[in-house]
């Protein structure tokens, strides 16, 4: 089915994004912490790509477990960078072949060792492989979108401007960067339904489970820190536990008060975790 479909009716759609275990885990480990997340009952769950195509096979299997196996409507994530027509071709018709039907392509990151002239040979932003993707195949398309603005970009009305554009030419849906103050994400959907980009917005949020993964976070892409989640680094920086209550309260919240305005979907973050997720499915009422 196309998830963009899912999004025609009135409730939040709810996802949830996971990854493949890197190539020296076994791949059975994320199937342990898919029987525990289908229990939750999303209505979709993303599973993430390399950036030049590494551990690829595995996203795809992946991916086909989640549909064929879960039966749970899946989102196969697909980078451009570093990649040729040809390679594409192989995940998308691979994609096919597992009764997949819903991609979020995406530009990627330049991986250690390339420079930026091999890196965007034949695709140089996601606009190029979104129009790829829609002129040779009937995918339903996602594509990312950025709140704060793309860690590259210091313009964010220009940022939003190449937003349209890589919607124009074929994206179903959007799903956001993280990001810890929803002040933003409100100012953010205003600008873009100026630009007239009218498709749904699911937003991506990532609960914060320890200080290290917030400073790697923010200094990946570029998200600012409340004064709130000041705090709670600063107060419980030191105390595992405290700091992953304390984490999960505040995601809890932000997607309580998204709910409240309206989203059109929820896209959670689990890191490969299940516990904390359901957590706070639980505490916004999303899970009994
Ligand atoms: P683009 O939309 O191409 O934008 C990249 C930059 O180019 C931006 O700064 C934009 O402003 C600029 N730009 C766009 N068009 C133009 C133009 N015409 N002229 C000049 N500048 C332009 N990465 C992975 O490797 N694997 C994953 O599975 C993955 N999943 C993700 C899921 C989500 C929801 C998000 C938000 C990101 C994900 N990423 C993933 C990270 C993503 O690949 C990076 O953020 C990457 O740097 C940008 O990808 P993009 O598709 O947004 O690029």
């Amino acid at each position: 089915m196309h998830i963009s479909n899912l999004f025609n009716r009135k409730k939040a759609v709810i996802s949830f994004e996971i990854f493949p275990p890197k190539p020296d885990y076994p791949i059975e480990t994320i199937y342990k912490t898919l029987e525990k997340l289908k229990d939750l009952s999303p209505d979709f769950i993303s599973v993430t790509y390399g950036a030049g195509g590494s551990n690829r096979e595995r996203t795809v299997e992946i991916a086909s477990t989640v549909k064929n196996k879960y039966d749970i409507e899946c989102l196969s994530h697909l980078t451009c960078v570093c990649s040729s027509q040809a390679d594409i071709d192989i995940v998308l018709d691979d994609l096919k072949r597992n009764n997949i039907e819903n991609v979020l392509a995406l530009r990627g990151d330049i991986p250690q060792g390339y420079d930026a002239n091999e890196a965007f040979m034949e695709y140089q932003y996601a606009a190029n492989l979104i129009s790829h993707i829609k002129a040779k195949t009937d995918f339903c398309i996602a594509a990312a979108a950025y709140p704060e603005g793309h860690i590259e970009s210091n313009d964010l009305d220009k940022d939003i401007e190449y937003l349209k554009q890589k919607v124009d030419v074929g994206v179903d849906f959007l799903i956001t960067q993280l990001f810890f103050d929803n002040a933003l994400f409100y100012s953010f959907r205003e600008k873009v339904l100026k630009a007239d980009i009218t498709v749904p917005i699911s937003i991506g949020i990532m609960p914060v489970l320890n200080v290290n993964q917030i400073k790697r976070i923010t200094t990946l892409c570029g998200a600012a820190i409340p004064t709130k989640l000041a705090h709670i680094m600063a107060k419980y920086g030191d105390h595992k536990d405290d700091f992953e209550k304390a984490g999960i309260e505040y995601a809890s919240s932000q997607v309580e008060d998204l709910l409240h305005n309206n989203v059109d979907g929820i896209h959670l973050y689990t890191m490969n975790k299940s516990k904390q997720i359901k957590q706070i499915m639980h505490h916004c009422g999303l899970v009994t």
